[in-house]
């Protein structure tokens, strides 16, 4: 079946325009953006409805979600739409009619949809599936089952109760484009799925250009209208930098590789040797990219523009950076709200969500652990929950997490599943302050 389409028509091409194209892509959209010089305001046509510079809860209601009622309460608020938050929504709903809200800071479908272009080993799909069509037909699933969404809303602040029967817990949203616009919601149940980001670069000359060519995604639309003119810079040596290369070079652009170590170790031998075996690709061992240096607006809208990178002091002229070079949790207001995590390493600015006898980690790596303090609480502990009561987490912003979307969508299946445990043994839960009738929760 042939994509709904969407328009975009602005001034030029920069970062708004970038958000607002890919958040309809994750819709599913096929996207055109016109630049017009004269343009005053960006106008996005969705259907038969136009809107001039929308925000993200206006796109979304374009895009048919169900978007939150007036009621601030649910039993379960989901933060981060990827495929953890969403496999657990859609089971929180089908099975166990939860009410459900998604909190998600960007568009629905997660980094899986944004960062990965052909899934070959997904459970079903024996031809594949584009990431983008998977979590699209998850977020159609979710809305059937009337799971509501709050899309553009990145939660800021979460305070848990620490006794989920007597009070719900707390969490609160912001919109970027209205900081002041917030929103609180409580909520029986509060599942964290807010996965990984992208590593950003950090030399300072780097986040000018952030969306305005460079970039941190690499979608299948980034090659539209590349040509053997254009020169590409790829930065990282993963396989999700490896597949970048090769889409552009597919379309014939030079390509150029920079990567910090050598081109084997950490990249699938797969997609190593497809590189190898590419003439289009140049690729740069043992080197970081030093510097980037550009007029404002890069092309195609300023054909003037040249930006470019320096490594080993060679200067490249390029069309576009893509820099895909790992990601990391974005977990502050996790750990302020008093949630275990762990840091993989000593030196990691932020840790993952600790779950079931992670939670102990710390302890039992100091020698400080007491078997018999912690007797109970070993008796009760399930492998998705944390040490907050009736908080989960789940994908990959869990310690432990194999991030792969399969396994993000079977943790958050998982983590339905736990909650479900966790409201029978404590049915007055959903009681506490609404008085909401557990209804029923007791199903086999
Ligand atoms: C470049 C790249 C390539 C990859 N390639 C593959 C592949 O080929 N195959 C594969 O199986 N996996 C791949 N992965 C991994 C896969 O995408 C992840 O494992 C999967 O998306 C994890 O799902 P998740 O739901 O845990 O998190 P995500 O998909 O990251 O979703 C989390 C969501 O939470 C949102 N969020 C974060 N913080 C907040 C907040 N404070 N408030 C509200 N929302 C928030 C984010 O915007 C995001 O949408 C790749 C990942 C990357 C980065």
């Amino acid at each position: 079946m042939p994509k709904p389409t969407a328009t975009i028509t602005a001034k030029a091409k920069d970062k708004t325009v970038e958000r607002i194209k890919r958040f309809l892509e994750l819709g599913d959209y096929d996207v055109k953006v016109t630049i017009d010089p004269n343009a005053t305001d960006t106008v996005v046509t969705v259907g038969t409805t136009t809107l001039k510079n929308p925000t993200p809860a206006q796109l979304a209601a374009t895009m048919d979600l169900l978007l939150p009622k007036k009621s601030s309460t649910y039993d379960l608020v989901v933060i981060g739409g990827g495929p953890a938050g969403l496999a657990a929504a859609i089971n929180a709903r089908s099975l166990y009619d939860l009410t459900t809200l998604i909190i998600e800071q960007y568009a629905p479908g997660g980094t899986a949809a944004t960062a990965v272009n052909q899934i070959d080993n997904y459970l079903g799909f024996d031809e594949g599936i584009d990431a983008g069509d998977l979590c699209h037909r998850a977020v159609l699933q979710a809305k059937k089952f009337e799971a509501q969404w709050l899309p553009g809303y990145g939660v800021t602040a979460f305070k848990p109760s620490d006794d989920p029967k007597t009070k719900k817990h707390e969490i609160t949203a912001t919109n970027s484009d209205a900081p002041h616009d917030a929103v609180t919601v409580s909520a029986s149940l509060v599942l964290l799925a807010t996965g990984v980001i992208p590593r950003k670069l950090t030399q300072p000359t780097a986040a000018a250009f952030e969306d305005e060519g460079i970039y941190y995604y690499a979608l299948p639309a980034d090659a539209e209208g590349v040509t053997a003119k254009d020169t590409i810079v790829v930065i990282g040596g993963g396989d999700s930098a490896g597949r970048a290369a090769l889409m552009f070079s597919g379309k014939g652009a030079k390509v150029v590789m920079l990567i910090r170590d050598t081109l084997t170790k950490t990249m699938l031998k797969v997609i190593s040797d497809k590189i190898k075996a590419d003439k289009n690709i140049t690729v740069v061992e043992n080197t970081e990219a030093t510097e980037f240096d550009a007029i404002k607006t890069p092309p195609p809208d300023n054909p003037n523009a040249k930006l470019t990178v320096v490594a080993k002091a060679k200067s490249y002229a390029v069309t576009a950076v893509y820099a895909l070079i790992s990601a990391d949790p974005q977990t502050k207001w996790i750990e302020d709200a008093g949630i275990t995590v762990v840091r993989k390493n000593e030196t990691d600015k932020y840790g993952l969500a600790a779950t079931g006898l992670d939670i102990f980690l710390d302890a039992i790596k100091k020698g400080t652990f007491k078997y018999e303090e912690h007797k109970k609480d070993l008796e009760n502990v399930t492998d998705m929950a944390t040490n907050k009561p009736g908080v989960f987490a789940a994908g990959d912003v869990r310690y432990r997490a194999e991030r792969r979307i399969a396994t993000a969508a079977g943790e958050g299946t998982e983590a339905a599943l736990a909650m479900h445990n966790y409201l029978k043994a404590n049915p007055k839960v959903l009681d506490a302050e609404a008085g909401r009738a557990a209804p029923y929760y007791y199903l086999a």
